[in-house]
């Protein structure tokens, strides 16, 4: 009788776990944000999972496996597990090129980024911003309009959590999703509602084996699936994603932004003073003057966001408001405090040429201007003008400063070179007098010497806090 009961029991609760098992067994590759996320949703929604990372697993993300009950490996990928999987999850941090991914592509097993598994799971209408730069605040700035809104909607992606972290948690009505050109190139299926696409200027080309044209297309991956009722924001100014515009055909609904012509729809700037925001017949505009986050590649970031609110009914009153009050992220731009007539910029996140030129060019003071860390290639012939009318001295703050020194000795007669964020600001200071800036706007990663450029821009606040 007992053990009929028992029976009965182990019967009654496997039947359950049939309903829910998806089939398949999935293989995660790197175990940090998105790979464990990814996990976790597998497992929630049935799948067999194992999530193995060539490096070490964090003791959070060991943690959160265990929780669930996921297996996994660190220091090595057992190719008899992996290359035995239905499907892979690849993490944006590992190349296309190693020798796992390319075993598992020779067997044809399907490899697929983090945000593709997930977008499976969701009928929530996507809004997928990407770009060179300007991904990070400017899908901060939507959340920021659509939860003013009232709407139910979830930030995640490549800023704070991961989307099928997210996802495990809850589903929502909207995901505001930032997303890198990693993630992009393992999309396949994924269809964005709002795809918004700031700019295409060179950066990661390693990862594209130095050919821009790879990284292009990887980019305009955002509206891949896009039908006639989807939407497609874009910079209308950007030459790159023009171009390319010009040789592809589009179904979205295109929005384009310019600050530079005046456009039947989207957004544009009328008497150098005013956003004209045009989704529909009505239009409405909003002062430059009002935006909360000053420069011209923020401008843009507005235009962007602003968008992207009309198309969801969003009042005007509140597209307003919430451009106006939006809080600046750390360590893009980040006015920091004035010593001595001296204010301190924090643009430690600026880590290419692109993002520190729209840096150089917002600054209205002579410049006293701190560059350098790990150089991926960079050009810095476009700096060149702008660095010759503003900069009066540059702070070298990088293992190896040759390119840079190359390439500005002739604008700037002073040039010094430092190796840590104290004697990179102290210098800058000795250089400065009042009315001046320093800018902390590196154009390259920090790798060298830092662990990340949040390390940089913290070790820099610091050593202004102690001057
Ligand atoms: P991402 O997430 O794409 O790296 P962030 O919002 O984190 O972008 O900003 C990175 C850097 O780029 C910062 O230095 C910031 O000031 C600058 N930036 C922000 N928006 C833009 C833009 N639209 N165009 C160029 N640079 C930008």
């Amino acid at each position: 009788m007992r053990k009929n009961k028992g029976v009965r029991i182990f019967i009654a609760r496997y039947q359950g776990h049939k309903q829910m098992k998806n089939t398949g067994n999935i293989v995660v590759l790197g175990g940090g944000e998105s790979g464990t996320g990814a996990a976790v949703l597998a497992k929630k929604k049935g799948y067999e999972v194992f999530v193995s990372d060539a490096g070490k697993i964090t003791e959070k993300y060991k943690n959160v496996l265990s929780n669930y009950c996921i297996n996994w490996e660190e220091s090595k990928h057992s190719r008899n597990i992996v290359l035995a999987a239905d499907e892979i999850i690849k993490s944006p941090g590992i190349p296309e090129n190693v020798e796992i991914i390319k075993s598992a592509k020779k067997k044809n097993i399907p490899v697929i980024s983090e945000i593709e598994f997930a977008g499976r799971f969701t009928s929530a209408k996507k809004v997928c911003i990407t770009g060179s730069n300007g991904k990070t605040t400017t899908a901060k700035m939507i959340f920021h309009v659509l939860k003013k809104a009232g709407l139910d909607v979830c930030i995640a992606g490549n800023v704070g959590e991961s989307f099928a972290w997210k996802l495990a948690e809850r589903d929502y009505e909207y995901f505001v999703l930032e997303i890198r050109s990693f993630q992009l190139d393992n999309m396949y299926k994924f269809k964005a509602e709002v795809a918004v696409l700031l700019n295409i200027t060179p950066d990661h080309l390693d990862r594209y084996n130095n050919d821009f044209e790879k990284y292009c297309n990887s980019k305009f991956k955002i509206i891949q699936n896009q039908k006639a009722i989807d939407y497609f924001i874009y910079n209308a100014d950007d030459p790159v994603i023009t171009e390319r515009l010009k040789k592809i055909k589009t179904n979205s609904l295109c929005l384009p932004f310019s600050q530079k012509i005046l456009l039947d729809k989207g957004a544009s700037v009328v008497n150098k003073n005013k956003i004209r925001f045009k989704t529909n017949i009505e239009e409405f505009h909003m002062n430059l003057a009002d935006l909360s986050l000053k420069g011209r590649h923020n401008t843009y970031n507005s235009m962007a966001s602003g968008i992207t609110a009309r198309l969801f009914d969003i009042r005007k009153v509140i597209i307003k408001e919430s451009l106006s009050n939006f809080q600046n992220v750390e360590h893009r731009l980040e006015s920091i405090g004035v010593v001595r007539g001296i204010e301190f910029f924090n643009d430690s996140k600026a880590t290419n040429v692109n993002s520190t030129w729209f840096a150089l060019e917002s600054m209205t003071k002579p410049v006293i201007w701190i560059v350098g860390g790990m150089d991926k290639g960079n050009d810095y012939s476009e700096l060149q003008e702008l660095v010759k009318q503003k900069v009066k001295a540059i702070i070298c703050l990088g293992k190896d400063n040759r390119q840079i020194i190359k390439a500005f000795k002739e604008e700037v007669s002073s040039i010094v070179e430092t190796y840590n964020a104290g004697d990179a600001v102290y210098s800058a200071y000795h250089f400065g007098a009042p009315g001046d800036v320093v800018l902390l706007s590196p154009a390259c990663a920090s790798f060298d010497l830092f662990e990340n450029y949040e390390d940089r821009g913290n070790q820099f606040k610091q050593a202004v806090y102690d001057l």
